[in-house]
């Protein structure tokens, strides 16, 4: 019964160029994520249509789902500007959406008020018409369960029920581009995904351990990216590969058990400042939620921030985690998130991380490892690969190490 889809653009608080970027941009994300479908997009100044052509409304949707900066859409059916017309298409939308008493209202827009009647007027004439022809409706103009939306525009009229709400957020890349710091966890892809509807476009950055570390654990990070990678401009998201085995062995021979993951931290905070220069992003982006780990106290996120003056954008410090997860399964991260493979962070955790480590003690700490030329040596060894959404990549085919299997699959490009 639906022949289209009404778009409702995001924050139109918005003025000027900044609110033509966004629609400009907007635009460009929905052509891309409805490509191949038999849809067509129709353009108006502040809202949109899908144009469904007959497809199923439910894969149309998958896809906006995928692109930040719409508020909300509705299913729609347009039929000609006449007043018989509508009243006979009014009630075979009702028919068709009501089995069983209910209560209803009728609401009109005119946004054409050369139409003969008034917006209060045509609602009137409806909701008589639909109460004489179908006995299971009630009025209730306050909280009615269902309501008929009708609005009136100079091409045609709109019938329409209920709002089904968007991403929200900017359009991806609006907002320029950051650095996600990707663990194989839970956390920091719910923090990618929360960074991209915020307009944010980001590229990651993993720090990896093989053989230290299983090369497994380096594919969930591929596989999450590729989950990303539904949201992101050209369905793909640039992923630096960054070898921290050398560093990792030396943080586990000459830093005390407490202060491991601390250090270790700065050590991954102040290559992903390199690399995000380099890459010329704007800022840090990481999963750390306040209290969740030793690592994750106020104070040791000072001492751990202390080595960038890079801004760290943390979308989730103030989640709780059974929202993190919550998100985490609707992006489609979770199932690939919990695979039991331990990471750089869960191999020889220590029994007693400090909880509230020290700046000056972890500056004095450091000084026991060449942590300089380690640093710029991991940059200079990064590997950069583009991951696609639909990339098909298994590291273990190639090696057990990341940078000689990225090494090998390349060969085979
Ligand atoms: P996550 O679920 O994202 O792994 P977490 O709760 O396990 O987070 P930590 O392991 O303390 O917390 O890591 C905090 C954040 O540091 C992560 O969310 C991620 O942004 C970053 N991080 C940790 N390990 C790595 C890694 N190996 N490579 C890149 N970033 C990492
Ligand atoms: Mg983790």
């Amino acid at each position: 019964m639906y022949d289209r889809i009404l778009i409702r653009f995001g924050d139109l608080t918005l003025k000027g160029k900044n609110q033509s970027d966004f629609i400009k941009l907007l635009y460009k994300m929905l052509e891309e994520k409805l490509s191949g479908l038999p849809v067509e997009l129709e353009k108006k100044h502040d809202h949109a249509y899908v144009i469904l052509n007959g497809y199923d409304y439910n894969k149309v949707i998958e896809r906006l789902d995928l692109v930040a900066g719409i508020y909300s859409y509705s299913l729609v059916k347009k039929i000609a500007r006449d007043l018989d017309i509508l009243k006979i298409e009014a009630l075979n939308y009702i028919n068709e959406l009501i089995k069983e008493p209910t209560t209803f209202k009728v609401e009109t827009k005119r946004a054409d008020k050369t139409f003969p009647l008034t917006s209060m007027e045509v609602s009137k004439l409806v909701s008589a018409h639909l109460l004489k022809n179908n006995q299971n409706l009630k009025v209730d103009v306050h909280h009615p369960k269902l309501e008929l939306k009708i609005e009136v525009r100079s091409d045609g009229i709109y019938l329409f029920n209920g709002q089904i709400r968007g991403l929200g957020g900017y359009p991806t890349g609006i907002a320029g581009k950051g650095l996600l710091m990707l663990s194989g966890g839970i956390d920091s892809p719910v923090a990618g995904f929360l960074a991209m509807k915020q307009g944010i476009k980001i590229e990651c950055i993993h720090f990896e351990s093989t053989p230290l570390t299983s090369i497994e654990s380096a594919q969930k990070v591929i596989d999450l990216v590729k989950v990303m990678a539904k949201y992101a401009p050209n369905n793909k998201i640039l992923l630096h590969m960054v070898p921290f085995k050398d560093l990792h062995m030396a943080l586990l021979d000459k830093i005390p058990e407490s202060y491991n993951i601390t250090v270790m931290r700065r050590m991954m905070y102040r290559i992903a400042t390199l690399v995000a220069q380099k890459h010329k992003d704007l800022v840090l982006i990481n999963g750390e939620s306040v209290g969740q780990v030793a690592s994750q106290t106020l104070q040791s996120m000072a001492t751990i921030n202390e080595v960038t003056n890079m801004p760290v954008i943390r979308p989730l410090a103030t989640y709780d985690k059974v929202d993190i997860i919550a998100l985490s399964r609707k992006i489609k991260a979770f199932d690939i998130s919990i695979k039991p493979f331990e990471d750089c962070c869960t191999v020889y955790v220590p029994k007693a991380p400090a909880t509230a480590p020290r700046a000056y003690k972890a500056r004095h700490f450091e000084e026991a490892i060449p942590y300089v030329d380690l640093v710029n040596e991991a940059v200079e060894n990064t590997k950069s690969i583009w991951i696609s959404k639909e990339l098909d990549l298994d590291l273990s085919m190639y090696g057990l190490e990341v940078g000689e299997a990225l090494a090998e699959y390349n060969k085979t490009k």
